[in-house]
C-alpha cells in the first residue's frame, strides 16, 4: 500500500530543517516571487539552493509556492524564475492562477500543483486540471470526507492533497477581501491581517467613537472567528479516502509549531499503517497538539458544514501551554550537547526535549555552562550558547521547551 505523504510548512531554512527532522516527507516553501506568505521570511535564491540540497540529501520532497494572484507587471519575472526553479530540480510548483499555470507549463517541465486558492471543490474542476496537465490538486478546505472520496474515485489519475491541520478562513479557502478592505493588506497577495478574528462593535455614523456592543453573549461577539482545524481524531478516515498528501498549514508559524505538529502527525500516520492507531495514542497526540500555539480546535468541514461550535466566541487569542526555549545545535559527547538558547532559561527549571521520535525527554537544569568561557551561570538569554548535560541520547535539531508558568496562557 502506498503510504500517504506528510507535507509540512517551512517559512524559512530553519523551519525546513525542523520539519524534515521531525519526519515530514515533503515541505512547501515560498520563493522570492508570487508567494502567498508575505510575512514569512521567504527563500532568496541562495537559500533556496541550500534548501534543495538538503531535500536531496535527506531524500525528501520540496515544493515552491507561486500561488499569489498576479497582475501583469508581476508576470515579467516569471519565465526566468520558472527556468531557475527547474534548473534546481524542485519537486513541483504550487499555482492558483490559470495564466501562471500556463506560463509555468510553457517555460518548463516542472510538476504543477494546483493551490487550494483555486477552490477545487468538485471532481469536474479536478479533472479539468488533470486534463490540462496538473500533477496534483490541493482540494479546498470546504469539503467533507464523502466529497473527497467521491473526487478521488471519479478522478483517480491525479494526486490529491488535503489540509489536516491549521488555521481556517471563514471565506472559501482564502478568497477574501476583508483584510484588503479594512487594512489595505490583501489576503490574495499573502498579506492577510486576519480581521475575521477581530472583535467587532457597532458604531452609528453620527456618533463616531461611541461603540455599541454587538452581543452574542456576555463576552461580546467574534462573528467570523473560526477555530483551528485539527484532524488527529479521524486521520484514519482521511487516509482511507485515498488522498496522496496530508498538509499542515502555517508557514508563518514558529519552528516549534512546525516541528511539534509534524512530529504528531508523523506518529499518527505511521501508527495507522502499523495498526497502532489506538485511543491511548490519540489521547497523547492530542495533548501534544495542545502544546503548540493555537486557537480552539475544530474538525472543519470533514463531517458537516461548520456550525456554532466551529466558531470561537470568547477570544481571538492563542493558547500557549509551553514556551520554546532552545534548540540542540551540536553534539560534544554522548552526554553533552550545545544548545542555542531562544528564550530565557534559569537554573533549576525542568526542560523538556522534544525528541525526534517517541516520548519526550525531561531534564532538570541543575547547572548551566556557558559555552563561550565554560563558566557556570544562573540563567541564559536568547542567542546564548550553553552546554547541556543529559543521561539520554538526543539528536541535533531537537527542540527544547518549558511549561508556561501558571499553566495555559492566552496570548494575542
Ligand atoms: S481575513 Fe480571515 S477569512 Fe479572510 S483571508 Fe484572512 S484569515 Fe481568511
Amino acid at each position: 500500500m502506498k503510504k500517504v505523504e506528510l507535507l509540512s510548512p517551512a517559512g524559512n531554512y530553519e523551519k525546513l530543517e525542523t520539519v524534515y527532522h521531525y519526519g515530514a516527507d515533503a515541505a512547501y516553501i515560498g520563493g522570492k516571487i508570487l508567494n502567498l506568505r508575505a510575512f514569512s521570511k521567504n527563500f532568496e535564491d541562495e537559500e533556496l539552493e541550500k534548501a534543495v540540497k538538503l531535500a536531496r540529501k535527506l531524500q525528501k520532497k520540496l515544493f515552491v509556492t507561486l500561488n499569489a494572484i498576479p497582475h501583469n507587471s508581476e508576470l515579467e519575472l516569471l519565465p526566468d524564475y520558472v527556468n531557475y526553479l527547474e534548473s534546481l530540480n524542485v519537486d513541483g510548483v504550487i499555482v492558483a492562477d490559470l495564466g501562471v499555470f500556463n506560463l509555468v507549463k510553457r517555460n518548463s517541465n516542472l510538476p504543477l500543483i494546483i493551490s487550494t486558492q483555486a477552490s477545487n471543490t468538485n471532481w469536474a474542476s479536478v479533472a479539468m486540471w488533470r486534463d490540462l496537465g496538473a500533477k496534483r490538486a490541493i482540494l479546498a478546505r470546504e469539503l467533507s470526507l464523502n466529497e473527497i472520496s467521491e473526487i478521488r474515485e471519479k478522478v483517480p489519475d491525479i494526486e490529491i492533497e488535503v489540509f489536516i491541520h491549521g488555521a481556517m478562513c471563514v471565506s472559501i479557502s482564502g478568497r477574501c477581501l476583508l483584510s484588503n478592505y479594512l487594512t489595505g493588506r490583501d489576503a490574495n497577495r499573502g498579506e492577510c491581517t486576519q480581521p475575521c478574528r477581530w472583535k467587532y462593535y457597532l458604531m452609528e455614523e453620527k456618533r463616531p467613537g461611541e461603540y455599541f456592543p454587538v452581543v452574542e453573549d456576555e463576552r461580546g461577539t467574534y462573528i467570523m472567528n473560526s477555530k483551528d482545524l485539527c484532524t488527529i481524531d479521524f486521520l484514519d478516515k482521511i487516509i482511507e479516502t485515498g488522498v496522496d498528501s496530508l498538509k499542515i498549514e502555517g508557514r508563518i508559524k514558529s519552528s516549534y509549531y512546525a516541528g511539534v505538529t509534524t512530529k504528531v502527525y508523523r506518529q499518527a500516520i505511521d501508527s495507522y499503517y502499523n495498526k497502532e492507531y489506538t485511543k491511548e495514542l490519540l489521547d497523547s497526540l492530542k495533548k501534544e497538539l495542545e502544546s503548540v500555539s493555537h486557537r480552539e480546535y475544530t474538525s472543519g468541514f470533514y463531517f458537516h458544514k461548520p456550525d456554532k461550535n466551529s466558531q470561537n466566541y470568547k477570544t481571538s487569542s492563542y493558547v500557549r501551554n509551553y514556551k520554546f526555549v532552545g534548540k540542540i545545535i551540536d553534539k560534544i559527547s554522548k552526554d553533552q550537547y550545545i544548545v542555542d538558547v531562544r528564550n530565557k532559561i534559569e537554573k533549576g527549571e525542568e526542560l523538556e526535549i522534544v525528541t525526534k521520535k517517541g516520548r519526550n525527554t525531561k531534564v532538570l537544569l541543575d547547572q548551566i555552562v556557558n559555552l563561550e568561557d565554560g563558566c557556570l551561570i544562573g540563567s541564559a538569554n536568547p542567542n546564548q550558547k550553553i552546554i547541556l548535560k543529559v543521561d539520554n541520547s538526543l539528536d541535533v535539531g531537537d527542540l527544547i521547551r518549558v511549561p508556561n508558568k501558571g499553566g495555559s496562557n492566552q496570548i494575542d
